[in-house]
Parts: structure tokens; sequence; C-alpha cells
């Protein structure tokens, strides 16, 4: 297995998972995060919060963007994509019309975009489909020409209504209740329709299936309509990627509280407090898509609650 030296990595089984960050922030202003969240609480937690989640001095959350760089038996999967360059996400300031260094980042990591086997999101929201396409001669175009994209089919028609681009999807009866929030318009039209009409999707259900040998995605559905997690096994150990399960160690803590993302409420705590019991009980390692310093991290149980431990990386040769 071939990894970049000095690449800041974890191991699991067989496997090499890193972080391609896209974004970090230090200045999110915890009750915009949590509308829910009153100001005697995060002072009651300040202490469970680590220096470089929380900055005590400012009151103010770390967090960021980022894909997931998994090797495994021999393919290269990405699981989510970030936001991608030159987005156009005027509700979501942070995240409009970017320009980072993501692509040279992932090819420090070693790996250029047509060597992508395989991407999977979690989610058709702005920030996890993003680099699906990048803009190349007045239009997107798909940024992983040789990947199969895998993504739950239903999230797929709920943003392509969104985006008043299909009207009546046929979405299946939810009893997930009204939605609380609305994702943005935008993502369907320039960050998955190039990648659909270039032959390069694979709508699934999310279901519990293994897309390949050792990795399986699991409803979490709350945070969004059909919201997945992927589950890794390799080699006898395994890690979750709980993606907007939890937007910050906070909710870990917390889990009672909602991000001001999250489309249905009720279902995404019911979800949280689900991945949280699933983590806390198997010891399985957890990438999170949002949470500031390694991104990954234990969950254990504190109490009749849970305590969030960030694991640091290795460096893999
Ligand atoms: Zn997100």
């Amino acid at each position: 297995m071939t990894v970049s030296v000095g690449m800041a990595s974890f191991r699991v089984g067989d496997a090499v998972v890193t972080r391609i960050e896209e974004l970090r922030w230090d200045n999110a202003d915890p009750h915009r995060l949590y509308p829910d969240l009153d100001a005697a609480a995060l002072r009651d937690h300040a202490r469970d919060l680590t220096p470089g989640s929380f900055n005590a001095t400012t009151g103010r959350l770390a967090q960021g963007t980022c894909s997931w760089l998994l090797r495994l038996d021999g393919r290269v999967v990405l699981i989510d994509t970030a936001t991608g360059n030159g987005k156009h996400l005027p509700d979501a300031p942070a995240l409009n019309e970017l320009d980072t260094p993501y692509l040279a980042r992932l090819a420090a990591a070693g790996v250029t975009p047509e060597q992508v086997d395989l991407v999977v999101m979690t989610h058709v929201h702005a920030d996890h489909v993003g680099w699906n396409t990048r803009w190349r001669d007045g239009r997107w175009v798909p940024t992983f020409t040789n990947a199969r994209h895998v993504y739950s089919g239903m999230e797929a028609r709920y943003s392509a209504k969104a985006a008043g681009i299909d009207p009546a999807p046929g979405l299946p009866p939810g009893d997930l209740g009204p939605a609380d929030h609305m994702a943005a318009a935008s993502v369907y039209g320039e960050s998955m329709a190039p990648m659909i009409a270039a032959g390069l999707g694979d709508p699934i259900e999310i279901d519990g299936r293994e897309i390949v040998p050792g990795l399986s995605v699991h409803s979490t559905r709350g945070h969004s309509i059909d919201h997945a997690s992927v589950r890794l096994q390799s080699g006898g150990q395994e890690a979750w990627f709980a993606a907007d399960v939890m937007h910050h160690p906070l909710q870990v803590y917390r889990p009672d509280l909602r991000s001001v993302y999250c489309e249905f409420i009720g279902p995404a705590r019911e979800a949280r407090e689900r991945m949280l019991e699933e983590l806390a009980g198997s010891g399985a390692l957890c990438f999170t898509s949002h949470f500031g310093e390694s991104g990954a991290g234990h969950v254990v149980r504190r109490g009749t609650g849970y305590a969030w431990r960030f694991a640091a990386p290795e460096t893999v040769r």
C-alpha cells in the first residue's frame, strides 16, 4: 500500500484512512449552530471540551469541512467530497464560491482525481457532494472521472425537487414529519446532475448493504431525508463515518441539541442517540465530517451519558 510519507492517517485493520481537509474555522457561534443551547449549559460543558474545539476566551467553536480518503483492498475511496470550489451558496457565506487547495491536498496524499475508484456520499448537502464536480470551460464537469459515485436515490430525488428540476420526484410517503429546514437549492444542478449525466452515478437504497467488501451503508436519517453513515470493517477492526449525525463534540455530551442544519429534528436526535450507543458499545473509531482537531475519535460512556476522546493520527509510511 503506497501512502505519501508524512501524511497523518489512521489505520483500521488493513485499511488506511486520511483526512483531506477543505476548511477549518474557529469562530462558530455555538448559539447559532445549536439554537436551543443556553449560556449556562455551555458554561457547564466548557470543561468537557478540549481547547482545540472550544475557545474559552472567545466562547466560539472550532469546526471544518473535509473528505475522508480510504484505501481499502487496493481501492481508492472518498467518503464525501466536501464543498468544492466556486459553488454558489449565497445563503451559506462561509461556503460560498470557495477557492481552496483541496485537490492539492488530495495530491499530497498521493491521489489524483483520476485515481479515485469510488465516491460514497453520506447525504446530498452542499458541503458533502461539492467536489463531485469542478468548473471547466464554462460548465460543471465531473472531478473524479473514473469513479463510481454511490448515493441514496431518495436523497438525489429530494435534492432535485429542492432545485425545482424534478417537482414531483415520486418520493415514498415519508414518516419523518414536515421538514424543519431545507437544503440549498443549487446543490443538485451544480454538484449532482453533471456527474449523473456523465453516467458515473449509482443510486442505492440505504439499507445496510455492502457497497464493496468491508464497507456498508446504514440509515441515520434525520439530519437529511435519507442520511447514511458508513461502516468500515477490516482485519477484525471497525470504524464509522458518521457524517452529520453530530456537528461538534458538544453534541456527544448533549445529544438533545439540534443543529441549525438538521432537516428533520426529531429523527436526527434519534439517529444521534443510536449512533452514540453503537459507538460506545463497540469502541469503534468514529470519523466525523465537521469536528475540528483530528476529526476522529471515540465515544465512551460517562455516567448516564457519553464523552468524546479525539484520536491522534499516526504517520503512515
Ligand atoms: Zn455537513
